[in-house]
């Protein structure tokens, strides 16, 4: 299978080349199809896989329709590493397309999040602490989002998120596409999975 085969738009096409990726990985081959039909997922896999290509780039795919300079995707992660890093994959992603994120997360000044917010991004990529401050401050709308994305919903268990998460759902619009990526699959998140999916196609890899 080639990336030709998604029909993405040029630039992110371009994109793709320029990041050197020649072929899909299995998690993109079975994730994207779906996820470019608008529906919700489940994916089973590991950091390493090519799982933030996986989403990231069917997100950008419909973006680029739509209104510029408002959080229409929001992506939750469990550590600040993996927020710059998936931030960082956005970057190279998105060149070409004017799409913007920036990161959220704790442990920095609020104020250079907040002047990033007031620029105008239509991707944010957050921990759920630091996201509940800037709602709570009224310093992040989640009225647009569109796109809701949680990574690493394991980890996100394991730190005691949950009940974060729970919080900032109640924000975000219901009428929306989710998804949900997560090396293991314990009851807890079973439970999360169901209160945020909708009608998913599970992939495993
Ligand atoms: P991830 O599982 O998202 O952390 O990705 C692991 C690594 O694979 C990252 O360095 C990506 O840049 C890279 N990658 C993602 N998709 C592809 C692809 N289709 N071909 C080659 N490398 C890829």
């Amino acid at each position: 299978m080639q990336f030709e085969q998604f029909d993405f738009h040029p630039a992110i096409a371009t994109a793709i080349e320029k990041c050197g990726y020649k072929e899909p990985t299995a998690i993109q081959q079975q994730a994207i199809p779906h996820l470019l039909g608008g529906h919700d997922l489940l994916g089973l896999a590991q950091t390493g896989t090519g799982k933030t290509a996986a989403f990231v780039l069917p997100t950008l795919q419909r973006l680029l329709d739509g209104p510029r300079k408002k959080v229409r995707a929001l992506i939750l992660t469990p550590t600040r590493e993996l927020a710059e890093q998936i931030h960082e994959n956005i970057g190279e992603m998105a060149r070409g397309t004017g799409l913007r994120s920036c990161t959220i997360y704790g442990g920095v000044s609020k104020f250079g999040q907040i002047k990033k917010l007031e620029s105008g991004m239509e991707i944010v990529v957050a921990c759920p602490g630091r996201l509940l401050d800037h709602l709570n401050g009224r310093s992040i709308d989640l009225s647009d989002i569109e796109i809701l994305i949680l990574d690493e919903a394991d980890q996100m268990f394991d730190k005691g998120f949950l009940p974060d998460i729970r919080r900032i759902l109640k924000q975000v619009p219901q009428k929306r596409q989710s998804m949900v990526f997560s090396a293991t699959m314990p009851g807890a998140i079973r439970h999360l999975v169901e209160n945020i999916l909708s009608n998913q196609v599970t992939v495993q890899v």
